[in-house]
């Protein structure tokens, strides 16, 4: 009866009312036995007993993730990073790298390089590629993002030659002397050579999944639930798991498409760590805030020819919402602005007067622009808020809300502690690769908003956003998000305490060891 692995002299934050912190936690196969003191724990030792002394280190539930896209952030990660480059020639080194591990053919594609930190003092051209790389096409971003350099291979089968012109918007640079392209392409110019692109494979998609699945562990993150853009993505995640592959847990939200695909089946999906009853499936009602897309009753403060753009009209909302409903998928509603709010709300009343049910845990994506009479109905229906706290940082001040927004309706941008009063369930989520993965980096931006601090929460319910809230979200509140006798090991430790650490430092804490189901999957001590 004793235990397999022990964790002791701990400051273990359970998030478990009735015993919020303890010293040490005894695990056994991949499940919870004994939450308590050192001393308590010491009788679960034995001679196969491994030990692990965390020296005071914090130990918090296994972080759960209830917003990120996977696919996207697994593409990105194959992408050369050359945010560092500091020569032509280090850039060549890189794209020589990449060339030789991947297939004659397949595209290399890299950003952030700068011009300006060259050691050559020049913008590269087509030729410092083609020596790196003869055979592959190779596209590389500039840091801006809005100018790229490509080689031969990229201009041939994006079909630009010399006469070639510029499209509208954009430019496509060309040798004063011969009329050749040099490889740079500005703005519109861009596209020309990145919709020739193909899409991945299936391997490649894999191969960036698996990637991503061992940084988002890094993060201290031990569920996730995966937004998946294609069925290819689910037969992925399928995949990775019979290879053992997939170091976490998986919560799949699938998009509506294949809901069609799937004449309303869960058994034709049956993917994930979902069981039949609880499949996702994600809504977008509207776009988004940055873009000017996300749906508003009234014209944008800082553009007012639009009030952004919806994706249904209300009578094909309710249409497909109640067709999710019966078919008792969990609805995901991406929406933003208050109109598609609004809708969405509505919608959702409606299904449930149809067919009334309980406990749905239907949950509002982002529910950017809200106000006190939407609080109200949120709460009313029972749904959960799923928030992305880096955006609250990004929307004032990678540009402005209250510009966009105007200050009345930016007052009631993530109003987190006004939801969290009211007893909404609020649930935490990246948005990664468009937001930072990191857990850590979202509580530190809801704990200390500049904006609108009023709104501004506690450590505490930051937590519960990425640990008991999250798990209840995918109706896995017996077995997860807290750190709890009989509950699966899954564990994060710290290196410092975030509820003792000044609330600006607390994304730089940083993460120990992630513990899945009593295995240690990344581990970094020192
Ligand atoms: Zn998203």
């Amino acid at each position: 009866m004793f235990a397999d692995l022990a964790l002791i002299d701990g400051n273990v934050l359970t998030m478990d009312s009735s015993q919020p912190s303890a010293e040490a936690v005894a695990i056994k196969k991949d499940r919870i036995v004994k939450v308590g003191t050192n001393k308590e724990i010491s009788r679960w030792i034995g001679k196969t007993t491994n030990i692990i002394n965390l020296q005071g280190r914090t130990v918090v539930p296994g972080l759960i993730d209830s917003h990120i896209h996977v696919g996207d952030f697994g593409k990105f990660l194959t992408w050369i990073d050359l945010k560092d480059v500091n020569s032509i020639e280090e850039m060549q080194r890189r794209i020589r790298e990449r060339a030789q591990k991947i297939p004659e053919g397949r595209w290399i594609i890299g950003s952030g390089w700068d011009q300006a930190r060259f050691a050559e003092k020049r913008y590269p051209n087509f030729r410092d590629l083609d020596e790196a790389s003869p055979d592959n096409p190779v596209i590389l971003y500039h840091q801006c993002g809005r100018v790229c350099v490509v080689n031969s291979k990229a201009l041939e089968l994006a079909g630009v030659t010399k006469e070639t012109r510029s499209p509208s918007g954009g430019t496509i640079e060309k040798d004063a002397e011969t009329g050749e392209p040099t490889g740079i392409l500005r703005e519109n110019a861009t596209d020309l050579v990145w919709k020739t692109i193909p899409e991945p494979s299936e391997e490649e998609i894999m191969e960036g999944a698996s990637l991503a699945c061992e940084k988002i562990v890094e993060a201290g993150v031990t569920s996730i639930h995966w937004i998946v853009t294609s069925s290819t993505e689910i037969s992925i995640i399928q995949k990775l798991r019979a290879e053992n592959k997939l170091p976490l847990r998986v919560y799949t939200i699938i998009p509506t498409n294949i809901l069609d695909q799937t004449n309303g089946s869960h058994s034709l999906i049956g993917s994930g760590d979902n069981t039949d009853r609880n499949l996702g499936v994600k809504v977008f009602v509207d776009g988004s805030l940055a873009a000017r897309t996300a749906a508003l009753r009234e014209p944008y403060s800082d553009d007012p020819a639009t009030k952004g753009q919806l994706l249904y009209s209300q009578g094909e909302l309710d249409a497909l919402v109640v067709k999710a409903h019966k078919a008792k998928f969990r609805l995901v509603m991406h929406a933003m602005g208050d109109q598609a709010i609004d809708m969405t709300l509505t919608a959702i009343e409606k299904a449930l007067m149809e067919e009334p049910r309980k406990s749905h845990r239907y949950r509002i994506e982002h529910a950017s622009v809200l106000n006190e009479e939407f609080i109200q109905r949120i709460k009313k229906l029972g749904m959960m808020v799923s928030v992305q706290p880096k955006c609250v940082i990004s929307e004032f001040s990678v540009w402005s809300a209250v510009d966009r927004l105007g200050s009345e309706r930016a007052r009631w941008l993530y109003p987190l502690k006004t939801l969290i009063k009211e007893g909404i369930r609020v649930i935490g989520g990246s948005d990664c690769p468009m937001e930072p993965l990191s857990p850590l980096q979202g509580i530190q931006a809801a704990v200390e908003r500049q904006f609108f601090p009023e709104e501004r929460i506690t450590v505490d319910d930051a937590l519960r956003m990425y640990t008991v809230n999250a798990a209840y979200a995918s109706f896995e509140e017996k077995i997860k998000g807290s750190i709890e006798k009989g509950k699966l090991a899954d564990l994060t430790v710290l290196s410092g305490d975030p509820r003792t650490t000044p609330p600006s430092k607390i994304g730089d804490i940083k993460v120990r060891m992630t513990i899945v189901g009593g295995k240690v999957v990344y581990q970094k001590l020192t």
